[in-house]
Protein backbone atom coordinates (compact mmCIF):
# COMPACT_ATOMS: atom_id res chain seq x y z
CA UNK A 1 0.00 0.00 0.00
CA UNK A 2 2.10 2.73 -1.33
CA UNK A 3 4.97 4.16 1.12
CA UNK A 4 3.41 2.29 4.09
CA UNK A 5 5.05 -0.22 3.42
CA UNK A 6 2.03 -2.49 4.32
CA UNK A 7 1.28 -5.23 2.44
CA UNK A 8 -2.50 -6.44 2.65
CA UNK A 9 -4.89 -9.13 1.41
CA UNK A 10 -6.03 -8.47 -2.43
CA UNK A 11 -9.42 -7.64 -0.82
CA UNK A 12 -10.57 -5.65 2.05
CA UNK A 13 -13.63 -5.64 4.13
CA UNK A 14 -15.82 -2.65 4.15
CA UNK A 15 -17.05 -2.41 7.57
CA UNK A 16 -20.63 0.29 7.25
CA UNK A 17 -23.33 -2.62 6.72
CA UNK A 18 -22.57 -4.42 9.86
CA UNK A 19 -24.16 -1.83 11.77
CA UNK A 20 -27.34 -3.31 9.97
CA UNK A 21 -26.81 -6.92 11.44
CA UNK A 22 -27.04 -7.89 15.49
CA UNK A 23 -24.09 -7.69 16.88
CA UNK A 24 -23.57 -11.34 16.86
CA UNK A 25 -24.18 -11.58 13.08
CA UNK A 26 -21.67 -8.75 12.77
CA UNK A 27 -18.98 -10.34 14.72
CA UNK A 28 -19.38 -13.61 12.90
CA UNK A 29 -19.35 -11.73 9.35
CA UNK A 30 -15.58 -10.26 10.53
CA UNK A 31 -15.05 -13.88 11.58
CA UNK A 32 -15.89 -15.16 8.48
CA UNK A 33 -13.58 -12.87 6.08
CA UNK A 34 -10.38 -12.89 8.53
CA UNK A 35 -11.11 -16.97 7.77
CA UNK A 36 -10.76 -16.32 4.17
CA UNK A 37 -7.67 -14.32 4.36
CA UNK A 38 -8.84 -11.30 4.53
CA UNK A 39 -5.91 -8.74 6.03
CA UNK A 40 -7.70 -5.12 5.15
CA UNK A 41 -10.41 -3.97 7.75
CA UNK A 42 -12.34 -0.26 7.48
CA UNK A 43 -14.21 1.12 9.33
CA UNK A 44 -14.93 4.52 11.14
CA UNK A 45 -15.86 6.73 14.08
CA UNK A 46 -19.03 7.84 12.40
CA UNK A 47 -19.89 4.29 11.27
CA UNK A 48 -22.15 3.95 15.07
CA UNK A 49 -21.36 0.04 16.06
CA UNK A 50 -19.13 -0.78 13.37
CA UNK A 51 -15.87 0.29 15.55
CA UNK A 52 -16.76 -1.66 18.63
CA UNK A 53 -17.82 -5.14 16.79
CA UNK A 54 -14.87 -5.24 14.88
CA UNK A 55 -12.89 -4.72 17.90
CA UNK A 56 -14.61 -7.72 19.12
CA UNK A 57 -14.34 -9.72 16.43
CA UNK A 58 -10.47 -9.46 16.23
CA UNK A 59 -10.01 -9.36 20.02
CA UNK A 60 -7.10 -11.61 20.50
CA UNK A 61 -5.22 -11.45 16.68
CA UNK A 62 -5.24 -7.85 16.50
CA UNK A 63 -1.41 -8.16 14.83
CA UNK A 64 -3.01 -9.99 11.80
CA UNK A 65 -4.64 -7.56 10.67
CA UNK A 66 -4.58 -4.08 9.11
CA UNK A 67 -7.06 -1.55 10.75
CA UNK A 68 -8.23 1.54 9.37
CA UNK A 69 -10.40 3.93 10.53
CA UNK A 70 -11.27 7.59 10.17
CA UNK A 71 -12.31 11.00 11.75
CA UNK A 72 -14.69 13.10 9.62
CA UNK A 73 -13.43 15.90 12.60
CA UNK A 74 -13.58 19.47 11.44
CA UNK A 75 -11.74 20.35 14.79
CA UNK A 76 -8.56 19.30 16.57
CA UNK A 77 -10.25 18.85 19.80
CA UNK A 78 -12.74 16.44 18.00
CA UNK A 79 -10.34 14.88 16.17
CA UNK A 80 -8.70 14.12 19.44
CA UNK A 81 -11.92 12.91 21.01
CA UNK A 82 -12.68 10.53 17.87
CA UNK A 83 -9.34 8.81 18.23
CA UNK A 84 -9.58 8.12 21.74
CA UNK A 85 -12.65 7.05 20.99
CA UNK A 86 -11.97 4.81 18.62
CA UNK A 87 -8.81 2.73 20.39
CA UNK A 88 -11.80 2.36 22.90
CA UNK A 89 -13.60 0.72 20.62
CA UNK A 90 -11.46 -1.15 18.68
CA UNK A 91 -9.96 -2.25 21.98
CA UNK A 92 -6.50 -1.89 20.53
CA UNK A 93 -3.89 0.89 21.92
CA UNK A 94 -2.88 1.75 17.71
CA UNK A 95 -4.90 2.09 14.10
CA UNK A 96 -2.60 1.38 11.17
CA UNK A 97 -4.27 3.82 9.24
CA UNK A 98 -6.03 6.86 10.14
CA UNK A 99 -7.75 8.50 7.62
CA UNK A 100 -9.46 12.09 7.50
CA UNK A 101 -12.95 11.05 6.71
CA UNK A 102 -14.87 12.69 3.42
CA UNK A 103 -12.56 15.85 2.91
CA UNK A 104 -14.91 16.87 0.04
CA UNK A 105 -14.28 20.47 -0.41
CA UNK A 106 -11.58 22.87 0.04
CA UNK A 107 -12.64 24.24 3.39
CA UNK A 108 -12.14 21.18 5.03
CA UNK A 109 -8.71 20.12 3.49
CA UNK A 110 -7.60 23.49 4.69
CA UNK A 111 -8.92 22.34 8.05
CA UNK A 112 -6.46 19.19 7.64
CA UNK A 113 -3.31 21.24 7.07
CA UNK A 114 -3.62 24.18 8.63
CA UNK A 115 -0.65 24.65 11.30
CA UNK A 116 -1.51 22.71 14.49
CA UNK A 117 -4.50 21.38 12.83
CA UNK A 118 -5.88 17.82 11.82
CA UNK A 119 -2.76 16.84 10.48
CA UNK A 120 -0.98 17.75 12.92
CA UNK A 121 -2.76 16.15 15.86
CA UNK A 122 -2.31 13.11 13.30
CA UNK A 123 1.46 13.42 12.89
CA UNK A 124 1.53 13.47 17.01
CA UNK A 125 -0.70 10.24 17.67
CA UNK A 126 2.08 8.62 14.98
CA UNK A 127 5.00 9.34 17.32
CA UNK A 128 3.16 8.91 20.04
CA UNK A 129 2.69 5.34 18.38
CA UNK A 130 -1.21 5.30 18.27
CA UNK A 131 -1.71 6.25 14.63
CA UNK A 132 0.86 4.07 12.17
CA UNK A 133 0.21 5.45 9.12
CA UNK A 134 -2.00 8.45 8.14
CA UNK A 135 -4.18 8.30 4.89
CA UNK A 136 -7.48 10.74 3.83
CA UNK A 137 -10.73 9.99 1.51
CA UNK A 138 -12.68 12.02 -0.49
CA UNK A 139 -15.46 11.66 -3.27
CA UNK A 140 -14.14 14.48 -5.01
CA UNK A 141 -11.79 14.45 -7.34
CA UNK A 142 -10.29 17.83 -7.36
CA UNK A 143 -9.73 17.77 -3.64
CA UNK A 144 -8.02 14.17 -3.61
CA UNK A 145 -5.47 15.16 -6.55
CA UNK A 146 -4.55 18.32 -4.12
CA UNK A 147 -4.47 15.68 -1.36
CA UNK A 148 -2.29 13.22 -2.80
CA UNK A 149 -0.06 16.39 -4.49
CA UNK A 150 0.76 17.60 -0.14
CA UNK A 151 2.69 14.61 -0.33
CA UNK A 152 1.53 14.51 3.33
CA UNK A 153 -0.95 11.51 3.15
CA UNK A 154 0.12 8.09 2.88
CA UNK A 155 -3.38 6.37 1.71
CA UNK A 156 -5.97 8.05 -0.72
CA UNK A 157 -9.33 6.35 -0.27
CA UNK A 158 -12.05 7.32 -3.41
CA UNK A 159 -14.71 5.74 -5.49
CA UNK A 160 -13.90 3.17 -7.99
CA UNK A 161 -15.64 1.04 -10.01
CA UNK A 162 -16.54 -0.18 -13.50
CA UNK A 163 -19.29 2.62 -13.94
CA UNK A 164 -17.35 5.27 -11.87
CA UNK A 165 -14.39 4.46 -13.00
CA UNK A 166 -12.15 8.49 -13.67
CA UNK A 167 -10.13 7.62 -10.78
CA UNK A 168 -7.90 5.16 -13.58
CA UNK A 169 -6.86 7.66 -15.59
CA UNK A 170 -7.26 10.72 -13.39
CA UNK A 171 -5.97 9.73 -10.12
CA UNK A 172 -4.45 6.41 -9.60
CA UNK A 173 -1.52 7.40 -11.66
CA UNK A 174 -0.69 10.55 -9.60
CA UNK A 175 -1.20 8.17 -6.55
CA UNK A 176 1.49 5.78 -8.34
CA UNK A 177 3.75 9.16 -8.47
CA UNK A 178 3.62 10.50 -5.06
CA UNK A 179 3.81 6.49 -3.94
CA UNK A 180 0.52 7.04 -1.96
CA UNK A 181 -1.57 3.83 -1.37
CA UNK A 182 -4.93 3.54 -2.96
CA UNK A 183 -7.91 2.20 -1.45
CA UNK A 184 -10.87 1.55 -3.47
CA UNK A 185 -14.68 2.86 -1.98
CA UNK A 186 -17.77 1.67 -3.59
CA UNK A 187 -16.73 -1.32 -6.14
CA UNK A 188 -20.25 -1.98 -6.50
CA UNK A 189 -21.06 2.06 -6.53
CA UNK A 190 -22.90 1.28 -2.54
CA UNK A 191 -24.94 -1.45 -3.76
CA UNK A 192 -26.27 0.18 -6.72
CA UNK A 193 -24.06 -1.96 -9.25
CA UNK A 194 -25.47 -5.86 -9.10
CA UNK A 195 -22.85 -7.91 -11.23
CA UNK A 196 -20.24 -8.71 -8.25
CA UNK A 197 -18.21 -10.33 -10.65
CA UNK A 198 -17.71 -7.99 -14.04
CA UNK A 199 -17.53 -5.42 -10.74
CA UNK A 200 -14.20 -7.09 -9.16
CA UNK A 201 -12.76 -8.73 -12.56
CA UNK A 202 -12.54 -5.22 -13.72
CA UNK A 203 -10.99 -3.90 -10.21
CA UNK A 204 -8.38 -6.68 -9.82
CA UNK A 205 -7.09 -5.68 -13.06
CA UNK A 206 -5.52 -2.76 -10.81
CA UNK A 207 -3.13 -4.84 -8.58
CA UNK A 208 -2.45 -1.94 -6.68
CA UNK A 209 -6.03 -0.73 -6.03
CA UNK A 210 -7.46 -2.70 -2.36
CA UNK A 211 -11.60 -2.85 -3.36
CA UNK A 212 -12.94 -3.06 -0.10
CA UNK A 213 -17.00 -4.02 -0.21
CA UNK A 214 -19.15 -3.01 2.37
CA UNK A 215 -19.90 -6.83 3.87
CA UNK A 216 -23.03 -7.24 5.38
CA UNK A 217 -23.73 -11.68 5.18
CA UNK A 218 -20.82 -14.01 5.11
CA UNK A 219 -21.90 -14.88 1.64
CA UNK A 220 -21.67 -12.04 -0.12
CA UNK A 221 -17.70 -12.05 0.73
CA UNK A 222 -17.76 -15.56 -0.15
CA UNK A 223 -18.75 -14.86 -3.45
CA UNK A 224 -15.75 -12.12 -4.06
CA UNK A 225 -13.65 -14.15 -3.12
CA UNK A 226 -14.68 -16.97 -5.07
CA UNK A 227 -14.39 -14.51 -8.19
CA UNK A 228 -10.92 -13.75 -7.02
CA UNK A 229 -9.67 -16.99 -6.44
CA UNK A 230 -11.24 -18.76 -9.55
CA UNK A 231 -10.95 -16.57 -12.35
CA UNK A 232 -10.26 -13.41 -11.72
CA UNK A 233 -9.62 -12.08 -15.57
CA UNK A 234 -12.73 -11.37 -17.52
CA UNK A 235 -13.66 -13.56 -20.22
CA UNK A 236 -14.57 -11.90 -23.47
CA UNK A 237 -18.38 -12.02 -22.94
CA UNK A 238 -17.83 -9.91 -19.86
CA UNK A 239 -16.45 -7.57 -21.50
CA UNK A 240 -18.90 -7.17 -23.34
CA UNK A 241 -21.40 -7.37 -20.76
CA UNK A 242 -19.51 -4.49 -19.05
CA UNK A 243 -19.33 -2.46 -21.99
CA UNK A 244 -23.18 -2.86 -21.67
CA UNK A 245 -23.54 -2.12 -18.77
CA UNK A 246 -21.73 1.01 -18.66
CA UNK A 247 -23.76 2.31 -21.55
CA UNK A 248 -26.94 1.69 -20.05
CA UNK A 249 -26.56 2.75 -16.39
CA UNK A 250 -24.77 5.96 -18.39
CA UNK A 251 -27.42 8.54 -18.78
CA UNK A 252 -29.32 7.73 -15.62
CA UNK A 253 -26.38 6.94 -13.03
CA UNK A 254 -25.29 9.66 -10.46
CA UNK A 255 -20.89 9.24 -10.17
CA UNK A 256 -21.29 11.66 -7.02
CA UNK A 257 -18.68 14.24 -8.72
CA UNK A 258 -20.29 17.22 -7.13
CA UNK A 259 -19.57 19.04 -10.09
CA UNK A 260 -23.36 20.23 -10.07
CA UNK A 261 -23.29 21.97 -6.99
CA UNK A 262 -23.55 24.76 -5.49
CA UNK A 263 -27.31 24.20 -6.05
CA UNK A 264 -29.90 27.49 -5.57
CA UNK A 265 -31.75 25.59 -3.04
CA UNK A 266 -28.54 23.86 -1.22
CA UNK A 267 -30.19 19.76 -2.43
CA UNK A 268 -27.35 17.71 -1.56
CA UNK A 269 -27.87 16.20 -5.09
CA UNK A 270 -25.84 13.61 -5.22
CA UNK A 271 -26.99 11.93 -2.27
CA UNK A 272 -30.69 12.04 -3.37
CA UNK A 273 -29.79 10.42 -6.52
CA UNK A 274 -28.17 7.45 -4.57
CA UNK A 275 -30.03 7.25 -1.84
CA UNK A 276 -31.00 3.37 -2.85
CA UNK A 277 -27.22 2.79 -1.91
CA UNK A 278 -27.67 4.43 1.86
CA UNK A 279 -30.90 2.18 1.43
CA UNK A 280 -28.92 -1.16 1.57
CA UNK A 281 -26.55 -0.03 4.00
CA UNK A 282 -28.14 1.63 6.52
CA UNK A 283 -29.95 0.63 9.81
CA UNK A 284 -34.01 1.74 8.34
CA UNK A 285 -34.18 4.06 11.84
CA UNK A 286 -31.15 6.19 10.35
CA UNK A 287 -32.12 5.70 6.80
CA UNK A 288 -35.51 7.48 7.46
CA UNK A 289 -34.72 9.96 10.00
CA UNK A 290 -31.35 11.20 9.40
CA UNK A 291 -29.10 12.83 6.40
CA UNK A 292 -31.17 11.30 3.85
CA UNK A 293 -34.61 12.54 5.07
CA UNK A 294 -33.65 15.57 5.01
CA UNK A 295 -31.97 15.12 1.33
CA UNK A 296 -35.57 14.50 0.56
CA UNK A 297 -37.37 17.08 2.38
CA UNK A 298 -34.51 19.72 0.39
CA UNK A 299 -34.99 17.74 -3.00
CA UNK A 300 -38.93 18.65 -2.62
CA UNK A 301 -38.08 21.77 -2.94
CA UNK A 302 -36.08 22.21 -5.81
CA UNK A 303 -36.66 25.22 -7.86
CA UNK A 304 -36.64 23.81 -11.04
CA UNK A 305 -34.03 26.06 -12.34
CA UNK A 306 -31.83 23.62 -13.91
CA UNK A 307 -28.57 25.29 -13.23
CA UNK A 308 -27.24 21.85 -11.62
CA UNK A 309 -27.93 19.85 -15.57
CA UNK A 310 -25.90 22.43 -17.11
CA UNK A 311 -22.51 21.60 -14.79
CA UNK A 312 -23.43 17.77 -14.64
CA UNK A 313 -20.95 16.64 -16.89
CA UNK A 314 -22.81 12.78 -17.65
CA UNK A 315 -25.87 15.12 -18.46
CA UNK A 316 -27.73 13.68 -16.36
CA UNK A 317 -31.77 14.63 -15.91
CA UNK A 318 -31.34 15.76 -12.69
CA UNK A 319 -34.49 16.96 -11.98
CA UNK A 320 -36.93 14.06 -13.23
CA UNK A 321 -34.48 11.87 -10.92
CA UNK A 322 -34.39 14.22 -7.82
CA UNK A 323 -38.58 13.76 -8.21
CA UNK A 324 -38.60 9.87 -8.86
CA UNK A 325 -36.06 9.58 -5.52
CA UNK A 326 -38.38 11.78 -3.40
CA UNK A 327 -41.81 9.60 -4.79
CA UNK A 328 -39.52 6.48 -4.18
CA UNK A 329 -38.37 7.82 -0.75
CA UNK A 330 -41.82 8.37 0.29
CA UNK A 331 -43.01 5.37 -0.54
CA UNK A 332 -40.61 3.30 1.09
CA UNK A 333 -41.26 5.70 4.03
CA UNK A 334 -44.90 4.38 4.21
CA UNK A 335 -43.74 0.81 4.19
CA UNK A 336 -41.45 1.24 6.87
CA UNK A 337 -44.14 2.98 8.74
CA UNK A 338 -46.87 0.31 8.49
CA UNK A 339 -44.12 -2.74 9.40
CA UNK A 340 -43.52 -0.34 12.50
CA UNK A 341 -46.95 -0.16 13.33
CA UNK A 342 -47.93 -3.84 12.83
S1 LIG B 1 -32.85 22.48 -10.65
FE1 LIG B 1 -33.28 22.05 -8.51
S2 LIG B 1 -31.60 20.74 -7.91
FE2 LIG B 1 -30.93 21.76 -9.78
S3 LIG B 1 -29.82 23.60 -9.08
FE3 LIG B 1 -31.95 24.17 -9.45
S4 LIG B 1 -32.92 23.98 -7.43
FE4 LIG B 1 -31.00 22.82 -7.36
S1 LIG C 1 -25.73 14.68 -10.72
FE1 LIG C 1 -24.06 14.70 -12.20
S2 LIG C 1 -22.69 16.30 -11.47
FE2 LIG C 1 -24.07 15.85 -9.79
S3 LIG C 1 -22.95 14.36 -8.57
FE3 LIG C 1 -24.26 13.20 -9.97
S4 LIG C 1 -22.98 12.81 -11.75
FE4 LIG C 1 -21.95 14.41 -10.61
Amino acid sequence: MGRTGLMVSRLGFGGIPIQRDTEEDAISVVERCLALGITYIDTANGYTTSEERIGKAVAGRRDKVVIATKTGARTREDAEKHLALSLKRLQTDYIDIYQFHGVNNTKHLEAVLEPNGLLAFAEEAKKAGKVRHIGITSHQMDIAKKAIATDKFETIMFPFNVVTDEAATQLLPLARQHDVGFIAMKPLAGGMLDNAKICFKYLFQFSDVLPIPGIEKPQEIEEIVEILEKSPRMTSAEKAEMARMKQELGHRFCHRCDYCQPCTMNIPISTVLTSASFAKRLPEDRFFSDMVAKAMEAAAQCADCGDCEQRCPYQLPIREMLNEQVEWFEAKKKEYAARKAA
